[in-house]
């Protein structure tokens, strides 16, 4: 259960999160929709704790992952992230990337070696496993960063814009898998896009940012037949 209270955060003058406020239930999935600049990518990256937020608070379960002047670092905040750019260490193998993830679990040599493999056959990669990301494609970097977001089964999922640098083939398949993937996982999962076709097709919940306000959160058929304002209405593409 991750609970967002009344966060705010600017930039110099200009407030980016405007006391953003939202709750995601265990294992549901919630995806943020907004154009270019109405804070997505700062709201995540509080969530994560790469950012820090000036107010408000985020809980994940009864743990306080920044409240106040306390934040704990992303390493502690039991989540992972997957990244538009995929973000993976260009010196490591698909196996030597996941299995990184798994190094504050302690485990021993093969256990840890048989999770990694696990994952990676999940993510239809067992082939590739001895592979650098410059040998691999778009999609198989993006599935290698999916499996690391997985290896480690955090309580928290966050993507940012995953899809984006996707062609539109890849981009549909990837969305299935992630899909299924973290749906199996029973991780609570806060995806962020500005695609309404891919907030649709994958959100229990859909929130609409615009200029740093939560202006809408509800079930996507709620935000589609009844949109709050015109704003969501025209950006979500169903009216006018
Ligand atoms: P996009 O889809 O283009 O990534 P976004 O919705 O994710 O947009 P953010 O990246 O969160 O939006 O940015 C929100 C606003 O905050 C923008 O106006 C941006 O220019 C500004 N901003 C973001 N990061 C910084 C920073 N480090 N310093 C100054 N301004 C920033």
């Amino acid at each position: 259960h991750l609970r967002v209270e009344n966060l705010s955060k600017s930039f110099g003058p200009t407030r980016v999160l405007d006391g953003i406020s939202f709750a995601v239930p265990p294992g549901r999935f919630t995806v943020l929709l907004g154009p270019s600049g109405s804070g997505k990518t700062t709201l995540l990256r509080c969530l994560a704790g790469i950012e820090r937020a000036e107010s408000g608070s985020i809980h994940l379960g009864e743990r306080a992952l920044a409240q106040g002047r306390s934040h704990l670092p992303p390493d502690r905040r039991d989540l992972a992230m997957v990244f538009q750019d995929y973000a993976l260490w260009p010196h490591m193998t698909a196996a030597a990337n996941v299995g990184y993830a798994l190094r504050r679990r302690r485990l021993d040599r093969e256990p840890s070696r048989r999770r990694v493999a696990e994952v990676l056959a999940r993510v239809g990669l067992s082939d590739h496993a001895e592979q650098f990301p410059h040998q691999l494609s778009g999609g198989q970097q993006q599935r290698v960063a999916l499996a690391r977001a997985l290896v480690a089964e955090p309580g928290l999922l966050l993507f940012d814009e995953p899809l984006s640098n996707l062609d539109a083939d890849l981009r549909e398949r990837l969305r299935v898998e992630i899909a299924t993937l973290t749906r199996e996982s029973g991780a609570t999962v806060v995806y962020i896009t500005h695609d309404q076709a891919e907030a649709f097709a994958l959100a229990d919940e859909v929130g609409v940012l615009e200029g740093g306000r939560l202006v809408q959160l509800g079930s996507p058929e709620d935000v589609y037949h009844r949109p709050a304002s015109p704003f969501v209405a025209r950006f979500t593409g169903l009216a006018g």
